[in-house]
């Protein structure tokens, strides 16, 4: 039986394993939600897969789950990391709610010479793909990473990792980035609102592990670029096909 409510939990989960709910997992479950002792709900923590669990004990500032038996198995997204440069508060937040539900492993804010926001709450945009990943039926969550700046992570490159540099100055760089061989790890770089500076262009297009990549003869938001270059990249490489 599906469970309809999700929730993701920091707790190991496995058969009978019982699991404690903090005070606003207790008002979600019990005050909104309306579930009771005996109702089944499904619980991920990014690890173990997804858990129906049922309700032991609730109550007003807390309750207990029982896991009965796996719903799902954990299913890894591709090694993608989506690299961007943070814009307005509430398209960032868009940005990581996408990049969760379309499968990228790990979310780096970048900042970059142009981005015009010196910081970010890495707490929230961790909540936001939480949530994503509780809507879309995930059972992993990625990571949002501390904002840093993308000079010093293109010092220390890895070797291995190829990099979808999104680059709107080459309209019509066309890639097929199937030929590129699926399994290996991946970046998406998107620059800020103001794009990238010549400099920064120049650094991305050297590094050996770069692929130049148009997204069409127009210029996209940031935000519509993330969903597009994410799109392009799962579909060619991903776990899409
Ligand atoms: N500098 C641009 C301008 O002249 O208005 C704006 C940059 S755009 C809002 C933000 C980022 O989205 C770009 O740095 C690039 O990474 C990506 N992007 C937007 N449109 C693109 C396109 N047509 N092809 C490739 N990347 C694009």
């Amino acid at each position: 039986m599906n469970a309809k409510i999700r929730l993701y939990v920091e707790h190991p989960l496995g058969a009978g394993q019982s699991v404690p709910l903090d005070r606003d997992q207790a008002h979600y479950l019990f005050g909104v939600m309306r579930q009771g002792v005996g109702d089944r709900v499904a619980l991920f923590n990014g690890r173990d897969g997804e858990w129906l669990a049922e309700v032991a004990t609730a109550g007003k500032r807390g309750g207990e789950l029982t896991c009965a038996e796996q719903s799902k198995p954990l299913q890894l997204p591709p090694d993608l990391w989506l690299l961007f440069a943070p814009i307005k508060k509430t398209r960032t937040d868009f940005i990581v709610e996408k990049a969760a539900e379309m499968g990228a492993s790990r979310i780096v804010p970048v900042q970059t010479e142009y981005t015009n926001s010196e910081r970010i709450r890495q707490d929230r945009l961790q909540a936001h793909a939480v949530e994503a990943a509780e809507q879309c039926g995930g059972t992993y969550v990625p990571e949002v990473a501390d904002l840093q700046k993308l000079s010093r992570l293109l010092d220390q490159w890895p070797e291995d990792r190829q990099l979808m540099f999104c680059d709107e100055a080459e309209v019509g760089a066309a890639l097929r980035l199937s030929e590129l061989g699926r399994g290996k790890p991946w970046a998406i770089v998107i620059g800020p609102e103001g794009g990238f500076s010549d400099a920064e262009r120049k650094r991305l297009a050297a590094l050996p592990q770069s692929h130049v990549v148009s997204l069409g003869p127009r210029i996209l938001r940031a935000d519509t670029a993330a969903v597009a270059a994410l799109a392009l990249w799962q579909q060619a490489l991903g776990d899409w096909t």
